[in-house]
């Protein structure tokens, strides 16, 4: 039913910043599976809606919920713990440690990272690494240094940390951040080949991008919903064209 396959539930959310409303009365709904991408111009709030998801900042209005529970005045790391992660527009892994070790910290949910660190990684989270690497095509990278990785191989890292994490919502924010048509191309890829195993709410303004994806669109403007549709239909539309032009 529409009711227990709902798995987000972004609800009439406003972030003010002492008057500056970055989301203002923001709603939308991710069932579970689903593949969605934001987009909106620059300094349309699609960051700030990852931030509100993930707990780091707080609505003056409206709620969000996860799974059935309200989730917005909880700490980031309950949120985390409940199955939510989000990957930051810029890379964030760690330089001299392996790929293998990046991933294995990723699966490490209980914070006892230094437990993963050169021995002893329990089984279980040695296939979520494994599995990880896989997907983002880095197994033949697994034992280099992180920070030699060429600048898509790190965004598949992180990518790969995310899915490692075991967690149901990804938050992807502009995965595609830096990166030339193949380098794109291949991320599109790696996320259609979650398949409906995950739910992923990607941001990106890369239309290329988006159009590989071929998921359900929702377009912001000055921090509220504009239009849903799908790349063909937002794409058409001649108000999603007008918030682009006069940016
Ligand atoms: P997007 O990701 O769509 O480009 P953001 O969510 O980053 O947009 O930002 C939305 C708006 O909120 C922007 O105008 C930005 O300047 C503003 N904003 C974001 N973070 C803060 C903050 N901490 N304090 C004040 N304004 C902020
Ligand atoms: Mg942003």
């Amino acid at each position: 039913s529409a009711i227990s396959d709902l798995i987000l539930s972004v609800d009439g959310v406003t972030i003010d910043y002492s008057g500056f409303k970055a989301l203002d009365g923001f709603s939308m709904r991710l069932n579970r599976g689903e593949t969605r991408v934001v987009i909106g111009p620059n300094g349309a709030g699609k960051s700030t809606l990852c931030d509100t998801i993930i707990g780091r900042v707080r609505p003056s209005t409206g709620r969000v919920i996860f799974k059935g529970e309200e989730i917005h005045r909880l700490p980031e790391q309950a949120i985390v713990a409940r199955g939510i992660c989000r990957k930051f527009q810029a890379p964030g892994v760690l330089p001299t440690l392996s790929v293998r070790d990046n991933l294995a910290l990723a699966a490490r949910r209980d914070r006892r990272w230094w437990k993963s660190l050169g021995t002893g990684i329990p089984a279980d989270e040695r296939a979520a690494v494994d599995e990880a690497l896989e997907s983002v095509g880095l197994t033949h990278r697994a034992t280099v240094e992180a920070g030699t990785l060429a600048h898509g191989e790190k965004q598949w890292l992180e990518i790969a940390m995310v899915m490692a994490t075991g967690a149901e919502l990804l938050l992807l924010d502009e995965p595609t951040a830096g990166m030339g048509p193949a380098e794109t191309s291949r991320t599109a890829e790696l996320i259609l080949g979650l398949g409906h195993s995950r739910t992923v709410l990607v941001i990106d303004h890369d239309m290329s991008f988006v159009e590989q994806l071929a998921a359900p669109v929702t377009v912001m403007h000055q921090g509220k919903f504009l239009k849903q549709g799908s790349v063909a239909e937002v794409r058409a539309d001649p108000e999603v064209a007008a918030v682009y032009l006069g940016h």
